[in-house]
């Protein structure tokens, strides 16, 4: 145990050391790095991984630029985001959350998901925000407490959904400073980020925004309201002229898969300064969500082959969470990698599945990695072998419906609950769909490894 610990004291001091080391000068330190992390690394930690920044800093192409935007910004940041994402939370904490996982036999998630407000000071179409309504949030000990929670369970890592979390700026600057080992990341509408939030992100050094953004002026006006989109530009303004790392959200649809997935969009993400790209399929989740938007066959297919495209030449990390599944081994939720705490306390396994059997107020988190539903998505995941096809709800509505029902657990949606059959039913003529395409796209991606 003591042979243990010491090993895991000099790992920690050696990668700290290093990432010092790499601040000198990165062209030149990035190859010895390497060399150094090979020594004091056992062979099976991120092998895949390793080898790929190998890779990119040997090749000089498209990552490797993107590389060199990171050594642009803040170098404090920087280094900041290093310790906390790459040291505290890919390698300490996925060891930690590993460890618990195999002990208490469930889940322990890389990063949690919460609503600090449900409040929003936009009303967006199609927003999941606007099913729980307008009056909750989780007070400033109660993000505190799943915080502090989090870190002992390995998990470095807070993502803020909402409503708008920005209207809570001053707590979550607060938490910033409290757990300076943690880093935190916001989805935002952009619009409440001024000169006065980004020197507060430049003191704080640990938060990093995800700014939504539907597409250009119109498409985006259209659904967040009329000038919405020159402040998202204003925002991506202030946050590149501070040097602060931020990146983008979008929410594709039948309506705007064209427009978010063209050339002139990347190169307007990467011209503000934006250095990863999110890519959420859009969820027909509440009541009144309407099934037009979900995308054709055709549409989803023309996104899978363009984030592919533009990852390989871009200078911009575009992910796209549905079509991107099989990099993470499919669907991520229950506590997989993650799961979210709506703005009343819920646990919920994903920000896009509202049901629940658990909520942070009477309970720990680690039981809420034990309740059932969570323990459902544990026991059954990964839901489907052609990770094309990785969600419960989206393309294997029958999952969801069984999970669901045998768990018990409840409707989150406090203003007109939804029941799972109704939520489903508007995914089964979208699965039946998407199939047959996205077996050809697997089969074709996977075909030499059989
Ligand atoms: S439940 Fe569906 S939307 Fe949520 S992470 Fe899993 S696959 Fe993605």
């Amino acid at each position: 145990m003591a042979e243990k610990k010491t090993k895991e004291i000099m790992q920690e001091f050696a990668i700290k050391k290093a990432l010092g080391y790499l601040e000198k000068d990165p062209e030149k330190n990035a190859p010895k790095l390497m060399d150094m992390v090979d020594k004091v690394c056992p062979d099976d930690w991120y092998g895949g991984a390793r080898k790929t920044i190998r890779r990119i800093l040997e090749e000089k192409g498209n990552w490797y630029e993107l590389v060199l935007r990171i050594y642009d910004l803040d170098p404090g940041v920087r280094k900041v985001f290093f310790e906390n994402f790459i040291f505290n939370s890919a390698l300490k904490g996925s060891a930690i959350q590993k460890e618990i996982a195999e002990k208490n036999n469930c889940n322990v998630p890389w990063a949690i998901l919460m609503d600090p407000t449900s409040a929003c000071n936009l009303h967006c179409t199609g927003c999941w925000a606007a099913e729980y309504g307008h009056q909750l949030e989780l007070d400033f000990d109660t993000l505190d407490s799943i915080v502090k929670q989090g870190k002992e369970l390995g998990t470095y890592m807070y993502i803020y959904t909402g409503g708008e979390p920005l209207v809570r700026k001053k707590d979550l600057i607060r938490l910033c400073e409290k757990h300076t080992d943690c880093e935190f990341l916001s989805f935002t509408n952009g619009t409440l980020i001024d000169e006065e939030f980004c020197q507060e992100m430049l003191r704080v050094k640990n938060f990093v925004p995800a700014i939504s953004l539907e597409g250009f002026e119109d498409a985006n006006d259209g659904r967040r309201g009329d000038g919405v989109y020159q402040k998202v530009i204003n925002a991506m303004r202030l946050l590149k002229e501070n040097k602060l790392p931020f990146g983008i959200s979008t929410c594709y649809t039948s309506k705007n898969f064209e427009d978010v997935s063209s050339e002139a969009f990347y190169n307007l993400m990467i011209e503000n300064g934006a250095l990863f790209a999110w890519f959420f399929h859009y969820m027909p989740v509440g009541n009144s969500a309407v099934t037009e938007l979900m995308p054709t066959p055709e549409q989803r297919e023309e996104m899978y082959h363009r984030i592919r495209h533009f990852r390989e030449i871009k200078p911009i990390f575009g992910m796209d969470f549905q079509n991107d599944a099989e990099f993470v081994g499919g669907c991520i939720a229950g506590g997989r990698s993650y799961f979210h705490i709506n703005a009343k306390g819920d646990a919920e396994p994903c920000v896009f599945i509202h049901y629940s059997n658990a909520n942070v107020h009477d309970t720990s988190i680690i039981n809420i990695l034990k309740s059932p539903i969570f323990q459902a998505y544990h026991d059954n995941q990964p839901f489907n072998d052609n990770q094309l096809r990785p969600c419960p709800m989206l393309e294997n509505p029958e999952v969801l419906r069984k999970l669901v029902k045998d768990t018990g657990a409840v409707n989150t949606d406090y203003q007109e609950p939804e029941s799972v059959d109704h939520l489903c039913d508007k995914c089964n003529a979208y699965a039946e769909n998407w199939k047959p395409t996205a077996d050809r796209l697997w089969e074709d991606s996977h075909s030499c490894e059989s």
